[in-house]
């Protein structure tokens, strides 16, 4: 626990998506400030090496493997996590995908997953995790977001439409649980360096990096700073924010 919290009990987190890219490394800063840290993501192989990291350090973790797009096995997953910790503290919907095209040549199915995987799990992971965080009169809910979901981008029609659901049901969350001590953000990169920009032609994000006030992609940790910081006392009356962290972008 940071010194600036005030609790006197370890915190329990989950964050999805946290095999690898942002997700790791903010599993990893949560761990660092004392948290338990519940790693979410598909992969068995990526969640228990992530995990490895994390006790490797001194830090506690805690490995579920689970499909977010699966309804059924997010409520067994959150069941999971209250048998076995007892608490639910801190939630960081970090999990995402993108399925990227023309909205001509869009397909039902592309537009389906990812609102299923990016917003829904988000949604159905806030609501399961209400309970636990107003029995305990504290709780931090995190949205990853993206610029995208507030400037939109061509050939990402259904990935800024789920991100700009989750300002709005950020926002409402912020509202209905506020008087609980809930607190409810989004962060919102810009660019950062991961295997989902990785993925995009090189001479697009060099272009997209040459626009930015601070000429140069971000690094995974600085996402990770954002959240903790979020995620801590130090952030108790931050609520219903969109914190860009994008250098510049949406300047
Ligand atoms: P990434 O490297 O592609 O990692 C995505 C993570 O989500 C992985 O751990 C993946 O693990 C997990 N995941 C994907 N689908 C899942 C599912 N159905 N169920 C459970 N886990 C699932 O992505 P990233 O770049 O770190 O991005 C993380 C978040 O930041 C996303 O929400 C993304 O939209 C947002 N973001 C990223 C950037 C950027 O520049 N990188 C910018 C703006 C916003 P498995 O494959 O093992 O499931």
């Amino acid at each position: 626990m940071s010194a600036e919290d005030s609790s006197n009990e370890q915190r329990v987190a989950i964050v999805t998506g946290a095999s690898r890219g942002l997700g790791r490394a903010i599993a990893n800063r949560l761990a660092a400030d004392g948290h338990t840290v519940v790693l979410v993501a598909r992969s068995a192989s990526g969640i228990e090496a992530a995990a490895e990291e994390i006790t490797a350090a001194g830090g506690t973790a805690d490995a579920c493997t689970c499909d977010l797009a699966d309804d059924a096995a997010v409520d067994a997953m959150v069941d999971g996590v209250m048998e076995r910790h007892g608490r639910l503290d801190i939630l960081v919907n970090n999990a995402g995908i993108t399925r990227d095209g023309l909205m001509l040549r869009m397909s039902d199915e592309d537009f389906d997953l990812v609102w299923a995987t990016n917003l829904r799990a988000a949604f159905r992971l806030c609501r399961a995790a209400a309970r636990p965080m107003m029995r305990g009169r504290w709780g931090r809910m995190i949205n990853i977001g993206s610029v995208v979901g507030v400037m939109g981008n061509p050939g990402q029609v259904n990935y800024a439409a789920a991100k700009a659901g989750l300002i709005g049901m950020t926002k409402s969350i912020c509202k209905e649980l506020g008087g609980k001590g809930i607190t409810a953000n989004v962060v919102a990169p810009g660019f950062v360096q991961t295997d989902m920009t990785d993925a995009l032609p090189e001479q697009l994000v060099k272009e997209a990096v040459g626009r930015l006030p601070l000429r140069r992609l971000g690094q995974p940790e600085e996402i990770a700073d954002a959240v903790s910081f979020l995620a801590s006392d130090r952030a108790g009356y931050i609520t219903g924010h969109v914190l860009a962290v994008d250098g510049g972008m949406l300047s």
